[in-house]
């Protein structure tokens, strides 16, 4: 999953991208107001972690913006003020979560895992599709009771499409989810890291999982459990 943070401090942001990183998302930071507005219009993000104290534009005006214009991705708004009056005001604009200034890292992971479940209808840590489990806390996927490793950005393709199972997705749909926006949408990149990925998650005589649909994309069946 493609997650945008806006923080103008570098090594706040930093700090939350190699963390997120390291939690199997596809990060982009952006460190001022003015920017992000631009960034969120012309991508596609599935979280943005949005501090409040920007300069340019403050995040609160920032997310006013984004929800006015019609964009309903989910948003976490940290700040270093944790007064009653901040909280609602962000929940008013249409914050779906509010972290203050300092918080721990776990924290922020957790609750950027509650906001994705909330916009998902699977609300379980494990996604499933058929005996296909991946485990969205440890990274780890498992098949027949085998586990399997899986590269950053292995999980976070499969993360997505095991959230968006049985429908047909595009090569520039899965694009704007799980690859940075400075990708060259001529490369063929996606079928070689789909390639990689079902060379791990369809071993041997293992039902195959992930369908291609030429000249469109991919799809990630629900496989019926072999009795
Ligand atoms: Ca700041």
């Amino acid at each position: 999953m493609r997650v945008l943070v806006v923080e103008d401090e570098k090594k706040v942001a930093n700090f939350i991208k190699h963390g997120l990183e390291e939690e199997r998302y596809i990060v982009e930071t952006v460190n001022d107001g003015i920017s992000a507005i631009d960034v969120v219009m012309n991508n596609h993000f599935d979280a943005i972690v949005l501090d409040v104290m920007l300069p340019g534009k403050d995040g609160l005006t920032l997310l006013k913006e984004i929800r006015d214009s019609g964009i309903s991705t989910p948003v976490i708004l940290l700040t270093a003020r944790s007064t009653v009056e901040d909280k609602v005001a962000g929940l008013d604009l249409g914050a779906d979560d509010y972290l203050p200034k300092p918080f721990s890292f776990d924290e922020l992971a957790a609750r950027l895992r509650s906001i994705l479940r909330r916009s998902s209808p699977e609300k379980s840590t494990k996604l499933r599709a058929g005996d296909l489990i991946l485990d969205t806390v440890s990274h780890l996927a498992y098949r027949h009771g085998r586990e399997i490793e899986l590269t950053t950005k292995e999980y976070a393709l499969l993360e997505y499409m095991m959230r968006n199972k049985n429908r047909i997705l595009s090569r520039s749909t899965i694009t704007q989810h799980v690859w940075k926006h400075n990708f060259d949408p001529e490369s063929n990149i996606i079928d070689v890291y789909i390639k990689r990925l079902r060379s791990k998650i369809e071993k041997d005589d293992e039902k195959p999982i992930v369908q291609s649909i030429r000249g469109v994309g991919y799809r990630l069946r629900e496989v019926a459990n072999e009795e």
